[in-house]
């Protein structure tokens, strides 16, 4: 929720500062000019960033309830304990092969 917020919020910057920078550009205001290009270089900053952020957490995190509705069985890998689908047979993190610890006992 809050990274659809601050991307809104960043895009609606964009546009605004390249609306700026037309303006200011057109009635030939350079202080106005300097500091949308700022605000122009600040909101791209601020996007790229919410988005790598949002491209990276929809990587690492598994939806684990949602997992085990499908039928999946959800185990901790012995060499990193990070949350694993047994189904994946190998561990999505560090690459070591998955064992189901219930069945070791
Ligand atoms: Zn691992």
């Amino acid at each position: 929720m809050i990274f659809k917020f601050t991307k809104n919020f960043a895009i609606t910057l964009t546009i605004l500062s390249i609306l700026s920078i037309f303006y200011s550009f057109y009635q030939k205001l350079p202080i106005i000019l300097i500091i949308s290009i700022i605000m122009f270089v600040v909101s791209v900053i601020s996007m790229l960033f919410t988005l790598s952020i949002e491209i990276f957490s929809k990587e690492k995190n598994l939806d684990l309830e949602e997992l085990q509705r499908q039928g999946m069985t959800i185990v901790e890998c012995y060499n990193c304990s990070k949350n694993n689908v047994l189904e994946d047979i190998y561990c999505i993190y560090c690459g070591e092969k998955l064992e189901n610890s219930d069945e070791k006992l």
